[in-house]
């Protein structure tokens, strides 16, 4: 293992809250990962923080009625606080709109151009002659070359993940004001991709232990030949091109983003210590391993195109993995933001307060780590209760309960060994090595599994040397049973440590156990953990039953959102043609007032009206015997057609047509007079 570690995990667009699918993608794991690694004794720079340029803040903008920056500053704080709430343990989360970050971003592109590493072109690019304003990125949208996607945007596809440039999108609209964009010539600067390949080959090439999803990504697309890519756009939220006669431009915010991984560094350091000194030994120093934690939409932007920056400005060291995940789907169906169908990170630590834990376990139990997988609330139920109850917490309690019980509530020193003792000791003692292979691997479902195999070994030691039973007979056998129990709790609480910190603090502190030093993962495995005569905190639950209703309201208010959201999104319906006074009046509309009504036998959706009119009485069938009952109906005046043909309907006959608003949810509305009118008043 190298001495010390840069892990980063993605920075967040601060345009919208964090979900579970962000977690399960990539915060959840280099959590996991950073945790252990700091366990294990070596130096980590854990880095994130929020994505502040780029067309999706000015889109979401744009939608809320913010300015930009109001709209990072909103969700800056709120992200920052749920992952601090949920136990992301950063070193730094930072922000792209930071002094530090412009600073270093503009000096990191002014490098590469004074070596001459980009190539200036004029080219012609979309621009929106409605909005006046070119095209870049996420202002377009078309349909992908690759997978036919019709929303692919104009920097990449998100269903197939190919990155993109918007003259290759087919049928291309804005995004601003829905016009068909025309060409015309600006001046960007692009990194030559295609002069640097065999030098980018080279790099992913030698990197053949990388996951087999991010490798196989990368293969494919230097397959396909990279081609020069514009490091600049045409922009006015952004960070300024430091380059003269530039106004209007800005850097790509996929060629200053991941140089925010630099600057929050820089903004670690400066918050530390005051100074920023010192940034480059985890940044440029060989024996630093630099390691990004993404989602799989980012695998080109850090293995091919952040690797390629890096190399033309030539001072840094390289990725040396990049553990990018799959996507984790939500009850059958994707997770989408703009759908509105997810589970929020800040509302789910609201309702089920305390419970980050079982959120961090079900997420990884459930990682996407080789393929999409899917996120129920079922199987979060099932795992809290016949896992984290059953097993971890059951055994846990026991230990300590039965401690009390027999022993005083101390540990009781160990006598002989059975062969059994020795069997679960030596068991107990191999748990680390395979837990660490297992994470150093990226392999943090298996880390899991295991660290459950170890709950599940602490169950079964008790469950067949019955210290209920013993008890007795034989208290000194109890003793050894016990301290022995007690040494798999206090192993079981270091392991757990990365992957479930909330419980990892509590079994300590039900054990009296002090474990959280930097290196003390060399300690696990051992048997002498607890010292003889160390006195046992009270015991508590560590995990609780979640029940059938909280699921249940959590699985309706998803449904609810989902439903919510597309009426939001309904529109109105189009306009019908114009059509001229004359035929306007050739309508004899009245009011009426409903007599009698009835459901029109073998028919779920006509009810039967006999309306007064003011000359008569008129029967009028009408559809909506699934909107109103015949008894609510009676007394109510109505405004109908009076002069519509007579219709035959299920065997009886219309004469008119009662009239009806459809509000957004497709629910009807009677038109009524605002006061009672008399009964025939016609309608102009
Ligand atoms: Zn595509």
């Amino acid at each position: 293992m190298s001495k010390r570690y840069t892990v980063t995990a993605a920075l967040i667009y601060a345009n919208g809250p964090i979900h579970i699918g962000h977690l399960a993608g990539c915060y959840v794991p280099a959590d996991i990962y950073v945790r252990y690694l700091r366990a294990k004794g070596a130096e980590v720079a854990f880095v994130s923080g929020t994505d502040e340029h780029g067309v999706p803040i000015t889109i979401r903008a744009k939608k809320e009625g913010l300015t930009p920056q109001a709209v990072v500053d909103k969700y800056y704080t709120q992200i920052k606080q749920s992952f601090a709430d949920f136990g992301i343990s950063f070193d730094v989360y930072s922000r792209t709109s930071l002094p530090v970050h412009h600073e270093t971003s503009q000096a990191f592109f002014k490098t590469i151009y004074d070596k001459d590493g980009f190539v200036e072109e004029t080219s012609e690019q979309y621009y929106d002659e409605v909005a006046q304003q070119f095209l870049a990125d996420r202002y377009i949208i078309g349909t992908c070359p690759v997978c036919a996607n019709p929303n692919a945007y104009g920097d990449q596809c998100e269903r197939c993940g190919t990155a993109l440039s918007p003259l290759e999108l087919k049928e291309p609209h804005s995004t601003l004001s829905g016009s068909k964009p025309v060409l015309k010539s600006t001046k960007n600067w692009y990194l030559p991709l295609d002069r640097m390949q065999p030098e980018i080959d080279k790099y992913v090439g030698s990197h053949t232990e990388w996951k087999t999803n991010v490798f196989g990504q990368c293969q494919s697309w230097l397959k396909e030949g990279l081609r020069p890519r514009a490091m600049t756009r045409d922009l006015d939220w952004g960070i300024k091109v430091p380059l003269p006669d530039t106004d209007g431009k800005v850097l790509y915010v996929w060629f200053e983003a991941p140089i925010g991984y630099i600057s929050a560094t820089k903004d670690w350091l400066i918050q530390k210590n005051g100074t920023d000194a010192g940034w480059e030994t985890w940044w440029k120093d060989q024996d630093t391993e630099l390691v990004h934690f993404i989602g799989k939409d980012n695998i080109v932007f850090h293995c091919i195109i952040f690797p390629a920056t890096l190399m033309a400005e030539g001072s840094y060291i390289l990725p040396s993995n990049v553990p990018a995940n799959e996507f984790m789907n939500l009850e059958g169906d994707k997770i989408s933001t703009s759908r509105n169908w997810a589970v929020w990170l800040h509302e789910y630590l609201e309702e089920l307060p305390g419970k980050q834990d079982v959120l961090r376990y079900v997420l990884t139990a459930n990682a996407p780590e080789t393929k999409d997988s899917e996120f129920t609330w079922k199987d979060f139920q099932t795992r809290n209760n016949s896992e984290l109850v059953a097993i971890y917490g059951n055994f846990v309690n026991r230990a300590v309960v039965l401690t009390h019980k027999y022993c005083d509530g101390k540990v009781p020193a160990r006598g002989e060994l059975t062969e059994f003792d020795q069997e679960t000791l030596a068991s107990l003692a191999d748990f680390p090595a395979k837990i660490a292979e297992a994470v150093e691997n990226y392999r943090f479902r298996e880390g899991l599994a295991l660290l459950m195999d170890l709950a599940r070994l602490g169950n079964k030691y008790l469950a067949e040397t019955q210290p209920w039973q013993v008890i007795k007979t034989d208290a000194e056998r109890v003793n050894t049973i016990m301290n022995i129990a007690l040494q798999i709790a206090a192993n079981l609480s270091i392991v757990s440590e990365p992957f479930l910190p909330f419980t990892a603090e509590k079994l300590q502190q039900q054990l009296g156990l002090n474990a959280n030093d930097k290196g003390v993962w060399q300690s696990a495995g051992r048997a002498d953990l607890l010292p003889d005569g160390a006195v046992i905190g009270e015991a508590f639950l560590l995990f609780e039953k979640i029940e059938d209703s909280v699921i249940e309201k959590q699985i309706q208010k998803l449904h609810d959102a989902k439903k919510m959201n597309e009426l939001a999104t309904k529109s109105v319906p189009a306009l019908k043609p114009t059509v001229q006074f004359d035929d306007f009046s050739k309508l004899d509309l009245r009011i009426g007032t409903i007599l009698e009504a009835e459901k029109v036998p073998k028919s779920d959706k006509l009810l039967k009206f006999l309306v007064d009119d003011g000359f008569e009485k008129r029967t009028i069938l009408s559809g909506i015997a699934k909107h109103f009952t015949p008894e609510e109906m009676i007394g109510r005046q109505v405004t109908f057609i009076a002069n519509l043909a007579p219709r035959k309907i299920m065997g009886q006959e219309s004469n008119g047509m009662i009239l009806m608003a459809e509000d957004r949810d497709g629910s009807l509305s009677l038109l009524q007079p605002h006061k009672e009118v008399w009964a025939g008043a016609s309608i102009s």
